[in-house]
């Protein structure tokens, strides 16, 4: 999955704005969770925190996949390098 994202970027500017919005809300949820648990922080408030920091990943996240299915360029190059891999796998084979 990871490449496929990352071929996908040299294509589709929107795409990539989407791609870095969900890694960050992704990497935002991940080290606030990471401090909430080594300082043992407990309370609603952090909870509450959390939740909206993993909804905000979801989201964004749910965005990407939404943009990926309905963009024309981002379908085609998906199209594009799930063709370039079949042909790499058969010619592997051959
Ligand atoms: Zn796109």
């Amino acid at each position: 999955m990871e490449s496929n994202h990352e071929f996908k970027t040299a294509f589709c500017t929107r795409y990539e704005e989407m791609l870095v919005e969900s890694k960050e809300a992704l990497e935002a949820w991940t080290k606030r969770r990471e401090a909430v648990w080594d300082l043992g922080l407990r309370g609603k408030e952090y909870g509450g925190e959390l939740i909206r920091l993993q909804a905000n990943f979801a989201g964004a996240y749910a965005r990407l996949e939404k943009h990926s299915r309905e963009c024309v360029l981002c379908s085609f190059v998906k199209n594009l390098s799930k063709q370039n891999t079949k042909q790499y796998r058969e010619s592997r084979i051959a």
